[in-house]
C-alpha cells in the first residue's frame, strides 16, 4: 500500500506572551491510501495540534508533509474534519445542516445535492430531513455530521475524538457504525482517540505518542482474526488483550 501522506520530522511550538510551548517534536509517519490510522497519547500531548497541521490549519515549524497520490499528482488530498461534538445547528433542519458545508463552500450543485440525498437515504436519515438536531439520537447526529463531511467528497478524514461526547454504550455502537460507513466510502482516516479499545477495534495501525512535546513512541499495526467482522466482535478477538497490554505499556512507560 503506497503512502498518500508522509510526515517527515514535524515539529511545532506555540508562542505567546508567556513564552513557548513545544507541542510536537520530530514526528514522522506515513498514511497509506484507504488506511485507518489511530493516534493515541496522553491528554495535552499535542494530538489536536498534529491533526491541525495535517489539515493545513497550522503550518509546521519544521519538517514537511509529502504527498504521493496514486495518480502521481502532487495535489494535497481533500480533507474532511470531524470534531468532538457533532456541531449541528439547532436553528437549522437536519437537511440544512448536512448541506451547510456545501453552502459555505458554494458547492450547492445538483451533483452534490444528489449525493446528499443518497447518503440521507442510505444512512436512514431521509425521514428526518426536516427535523431539528435535538430530535435525533446521538448516533443519528453523528451520521448527519458524517454526511455533512462526506458531501464535500474528502479523500482523507480527520476525526478528533469524535465520539467522546457519547455515553459508553452509544459510543460502542456509533463508533463501529461510523467507521464502517467510512470504510464503505473507501476513505482514508486518521482518528484521535483516548480509548485504547476503540483504537484497537477500529484501526489498521496505531501510533502512540509520548507526553508533550509529542514524539512517536511506537507504531503498532493491528491484525485481528475477527477484523472482517464488526469492530464490536473485534473486541473479542484472541489477540485483543495482547494489543491492549502492549499499548498500555507504551503509553505509560517513562522515557
Ligand atoms: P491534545 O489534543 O493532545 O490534548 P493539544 O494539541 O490540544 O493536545 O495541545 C498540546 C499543547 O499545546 C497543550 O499543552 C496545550 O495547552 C498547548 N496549546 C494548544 N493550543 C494552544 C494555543 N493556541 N496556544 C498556546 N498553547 C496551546
Ligand atoms: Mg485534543
Amino acid at each position: 500500500m503506497p503512502n498518500i501522506l508522509e510526515l517527515k520530522n514535524i515539529s511545532y511550538s506555540y508562542h505567546n506572551l508567556h513564552g513557548e510551548t513545544q507541542a510536537l517534536r520530530n514526528i514522522s509517519f506515513g498514511v497509506g491510501e484507504g488506511e485507518f490510522v489511530a493516534i493515541v497519547g496522553p491528554s495535552g500531548c499535542g494530538k489536536t495540534t498534529l491533526l491541525s497541521i495535517i489539515a493545513g490549519l497550522l503550518a509546521p515549524e519544521q519538517g514537511t508533509i509529502l504527498v504521493n497520490n496514486p495518480d502521481g499528482s502532487l495535489r494535497y488530498p481533500k480533507i474532511g474534519y470531524m470534531l468532538q461534538r457533532d456541531h449541528l445547528f439547532e436553528w437549522r433542519t437536519v437537511y440544512r445542516n448536512v448541506t451547510l458545508g456545501l453552502e459555505i463552500h458554494r458547492q450547492l450543485t445538483p451533483d452534490r445535492l444528489q449525493k446528499v440525498d443518497r447518503l440521507l437515504e442510505e444512512y436512514g436519515l431521509d425521514k428526518f430531513r426536516d427535523k431539528r438536531p435535538s430530535e435525533l439520537s446521538g448516533g443519528m447526529k453523528q451520521r448527519a455530521a458524517l454526511i455533512r463531511t462526506l458531501a464535500l467528497e474528502p479523500q482523507l478524514l480527520l476525526l478528533d475524538e469524535p465520539f467522546s461526547a457519547l455515553d459508553y454504550q452509544t459510543r460502542l455502537m456509533v463508533s463501529a457504525d461510523i467507521c464502517h460507513l467510512i470504510r464503505e466510502a473507501g476513505k482514508t482516516m486518521i482518528i484521535i482517540t483516548h480509548d485504547l479499545a476503540e483504537a484497537i477495534s477500529l484501526a489498521d495501525r496505531i501510533i502512540v505518542l509520548s507526553g508533550r512535546p509529542a514524539t512517536v513512541r511506537t507504531e503498532m499495526p493491528v491484525r485481528l482474526t475477527l477484523k472482517d467482522d464488526s469492530p464490536l466482535a473485534a473486541r473479542n478477538a484472541p489477540e485483543f488483550q495482547d494489543y491492549f497490554t502492549r499499548l498500555w505499556e507504551d503509553l505509560t512507560h517513562e522515557d
